[in-house]
């Protein structure tokens, strides 16, 4: 019957438009619904194997950025901190290597040094860590050590930090294997007190042990899905011996506990000669590890995070140096939004030094920068693009009044 050539049918599977649910039309043929369906898992899954198997391999040494290179990359974002961003570089370089190592042959087992980074809030560590991550060849994840808690409390698993990862790597757990985790905050987990037994340390020392285990390299059950545990719940184990952790955190106070100590170590006749020499307004310099324990983290944990290094406070050279210098400052970034309508934005050069003043006289930090920029600019931002404007200069007249008319407090407490 003629009926039957002219009927539409799926080229693929040849059922009639009536016996399918939806047929779509292409060039030359059609096809239905459930054969689509197909085409698209098997397209997933033969796209999932060919990145599993390029996961694990796809690393090449001579290809891999150098610890300089790392730090030159990492110097176009962030200000100064030298010191941690030259740690930062050559453990990951040396991350890459150990990853290579398997293929070696011989007997030398080159081990992990996972990381911890000591500064003020707002001084980089967040900032240092996504830098880093733009130009990783591995998964990477930022993770926020206040959300854990001791199993069978309100709060979240340790192993859920495992989570992100996996889901950055696309639940490839031999890529996961391999990834970097940033546990922020990490002094948010220190023991409270001396005394635990007298209130439950749930978010301090339970915590520390139950991150041990994953610092050490040990085999994991992880929460796909993150939260918490439960027994219904199919557990994907994760081996965290080659995954590189760095962790950050303000450890407010810890200033003291170094003043301490270098005050006790310094005794006898040397003393007048060896204080003089510290640099009272960067205590953070002389960070040593047993500061941390003073502060509250278990010495296991300290021996597991082998690599120490500080952040410097910020001074008034380095926000003003925030403000204009990143590939992607605050200002810069200004200058972008006006470009898109069209108008060429200025500043009059003072007004930067006010900017900084301040942010300095509120100790609003390089956090603040941003909230100072965004009150003087609201009101011209609301205005000159329904204006026809090509250029707009931002004067030190116009910025103070801006200000002035703004309440600082509440900048302060933003
Ligand atoms: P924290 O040390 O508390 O993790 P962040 O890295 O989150 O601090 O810094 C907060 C913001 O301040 C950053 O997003 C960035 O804009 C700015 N900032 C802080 N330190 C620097 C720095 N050294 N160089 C450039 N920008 C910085």
């Amino acid at each position: 019957m003629a009926d039957s050539k002219t009927k539409k049918r799926c080229s693929f599977c040849g059922r009639s438009e009536n016996e399918v649910g939806l047929l779509i039309t292409g060039m030359n043929g059609y096809i239905c619904d459930s054969c689509a369906t197909q085409a698209y898992e098997i397209t997933q899954e033969a796209l999932g194997e060919s990145k599993k198997s390029a996961g694990a391999t796809k690393l090449n040494l001579k290809e891999l950025p150098k610890p300089v290179e790392i730090k030159k990359f990492l110097d176009q974002y962030v200000i100064g901190q030298d010191d941690a961003k030259r740690f930062l570089s050559v453990s990951v370089y040396n991350h890459y290597k150990r990853l290579l190592q398997k293929d070696s042959g011989d007997d030398v087992e080159i081990e992990k040094s996972n990381i911890i980074m000591v500064g003020s809030t707002g001084t980089g560590k967040t900032l240092l860590a996504r830098t880093i991550a733009k130009l990783l060849h591995v998964p990477f994840t930022i993770v926020d050590a206040t959300v854990l808690t001791e199993a069978g409390y309100v709060g979240e698993d340790i192993e859920s930090i495992l989570t992100r990862l996996l889901q950055v790597a696309d639940y490839n757990v031999p890529e996961a294997e391999q990834g970097i985790v940033f546990i922020d905050e990490i002094d948010k987990i220190a023991r409270k007190g001396d005394n635990p037994s007298i209130t439950r340390d749930v978010s301090g020392e339970g915590v520390q042990q139950g991150l041990l285990k994953l610092l050490e390299g040990s085999v994991v059950n992880v929460p796909p899905q993150g939260g918490r545990k439960h027994p219904d719940q199919k557990m994907i184990p994760v081996n965290t011996k080659n995954i590189l952790f760095i962790c950050g955190g303000a450890f407010d106070g810890i200033e003291k506990k170094i003043a301490q100590r270098l005050n006790t170590h310094v005794v006898g006749y040397t003393a007048s000669q060896k204080t003089a020499t510290v640099d009272r307004n960067n205590m953070m310099q002389y960070i040593a590890p047993q500061d941390l324990k003073s502060f509250g983290l278990i010495p296991e944990i300290i021996g597991r995070l082998p690599v120490l290094t500080y952040l410097n406070p910020l001074d008034r050279d380095a926000l003003r140096a925030i403000l204009t210098e990143p590939k992607n400052s605050i200002i810069k970034q200004y200058i972008k939004l006006f470009e898109m309508d069209g108008i060429k934005l200025t500043f009059e050069k003072s007004v930067f030094e006010y900017i900084v003043d301040k942010a300095v006289e509120y100790k609003l930090g390089a956090r603040g920068l941003r909230s100072i920029v965004e009150t003087i600019m609201m009101d011209v931002m609301f205005e000159i693009p329904s204006e026809n404007k090509k250029t707009y200069e931002v004067t030190l007249e116009y910025a103070k009044s801006q200000l002035e008319k703004a309440n600082m407090a509440r900048l302060q407490t933003a």
